[in-house]
């Protein structure tokens, strides 16, 4: 792998940064509510720079960049601490798997708003009784003509209190093998029988929601990938979150490091061999990340799709954070407990890492079967161990909903 920018990738990283020194919008607003208008508007001039779909293709609206300049620019926005844009999961998962999977009046009708955050979309894997285990979901949708009702309840919908759009995924047909009976619908939010309820998180945040569905109608034509396969599309999806994560994890880490080793230097902890220790060993896990990043970056260049190698930054990513988080506390001893510290805002946030986006449990799991193609465990059952296959293995059904 060769890490060097070629003369056009580092020509392209010059003028983002020269771009976000000028149109950087200032710090977030505190507030929720105004954060989210905050991170809308700041997508609608990221759209018009051509930033918001930058690696989709031009006849989407996206610029048609390589993904090392996507990669390029998660780094940029990281390093200059820039906001998040307001329709994350619309651009990272939904307008990638409209545009893999999606019919032409599809494309047609979701991708702009996507990129433009007029509609914001949001993730309807989860249920009470199935995350890890996502293809024993239980939410239902029976066909009614050229309709389909859905009853049934999800869980943890991050940015459902806002969405436009979710990417539902429902069961279709009892009769199959669970994940063979499963499509992906696109779910309009504004009408009658859904019901969105918020869950208050250890922040005090309410970033997600329980998503209550009864006798909701969808219309045939907002089935993504063909009935019966939204399985498929479900790792698609999922393959996508993770991929996309790699790069600004990295770089977030990065940055959240050197606060760290400032904040061990004001408080004169530099000095206790532990905490240095603690130190360089964050340093080693922030730089594997990185390259770990680059791997699944190289795999994905190679194959067009994200691969099984994205769970690997993902779970370095939160094991480092959390570490990170915590060395953090330990140094700032009772002035950790402050509400309002952005250290122990961090601490707290950083205990969900670990689940968002798949279990690290799952995601070595999904390591071990898929990229080290170990056999699989004997299941509780007592079925016998089973070899793994590569790169997706129909058979697993244990895969983790997104965040
Ligand atoms: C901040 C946040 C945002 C989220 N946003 C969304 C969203 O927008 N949309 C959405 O659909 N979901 C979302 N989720 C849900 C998330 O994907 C699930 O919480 C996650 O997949 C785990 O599922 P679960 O909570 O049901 O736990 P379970 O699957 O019940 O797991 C419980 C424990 O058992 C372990 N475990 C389970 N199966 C195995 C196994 N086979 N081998 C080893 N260990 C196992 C797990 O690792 C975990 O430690 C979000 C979660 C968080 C924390």
């Amino acid at each position: 792998m060769d890490l060097t920018l070629t003369p056009a990738e580092q020509a392209f990283r010059d003028e983002l940064r020269e771009w976000l020194s000028v149109h950087h919008p200032g710090p977030e607003p505190e507030d929720d509510s105004y954060g989210f208008e905050f991170r809308r508007k700041w997508q609608r001039e990221l759209n018009s720079a051509g930033y918001a779909g930058l690696s989709w293709p031009h006849e989407y609206g996206g610029r048609g960049a390589t993904l090392i300049e996507q990669a390029i620019f998660n780094e940029e926005l990281v390093r200059a601490d820039a906001p998040q844009p307001a329709n994350v999961l619309g651009l990272v998962m939904g307008g990638p798997v409209v545009i893999h999977y999606g019919t032409p009046e599809q494309k047609e009708r979701y991708l702009a708003p996507i990129l433009s955050a007029e509609e914001i979309w949001c993730q309807g894997f989860s249920e009470p009784d199935s995350g890890s285990d996502l293809a024993s979901l239980k939410t239902r949708a029976v066909r009614d003509g050229d309709r389909w009702v859905v009853n049934g309840q999800k869980v943890w919908t991050t940015l459902a209190h806002t969405a436009k759009w979710c990417m539902l995924l429902a069961r279709t047909d009892q009769a199959v093998a669970k994940h063979k009976g499963l499509t992906y619908f696109l779910m309009d939010m504004e009408q009658e029988g859904v019901q969105v309820r918020p869950l208050r998180q250890i922040t005090g945040e309410s970033e997600f929601n329980e998503l209550f569905l009864e006798d909701v109608r969808i219309p045939n034509e907002n089935i993504v990938g063909g009935e019966g396969n939204g399985w498929n599309v479900a790792i698609t999806t999922l393959a996508h979150e993770r991929a996309g994560l790699a790069f600004s994890a990295a770089v977030a880490v990065r940055r959240a490091l050197n606060e760290l080793i400032a904040l061990c230097r004001e408080r004169g902890a530099t000095d206790d061999p532990i905490t240095r220790q603690r130190l360089a060993q964050l340093h080693v896990e922030t730089e594997n990340l990185r390259l770990n990043a680059l791997r699944g970056l190289s795999a994905q260049m190679r194959t067009g799709v994200p691969g099984p190698e994205g769970s690997l930054p993902k779970w370095q990513w939160s094991d480092t954070n959390q570490a990170l988080t915590e060395l953090a506390l330990d140094v700032l001893g009772e002035d950790g407990l402050r509400v309002g510290d952005q250290w122990t805002y961090r601490f707290l946030r950083a205990r969900a890492n670990s689940i968002e986006g798949g279990t690290t449990e799952i995601l070595k799991n999904i390591i071990a079967e898929r990229v080290l193609g170990l056999p699989r465990a004997a299941r509780p059952s007592g079925d016998p161990p089973r070899p793994a296959t590569t790169p997706i293995d129909a058979e697993t059904t244990e895969v983790g909903a997104g965040r």
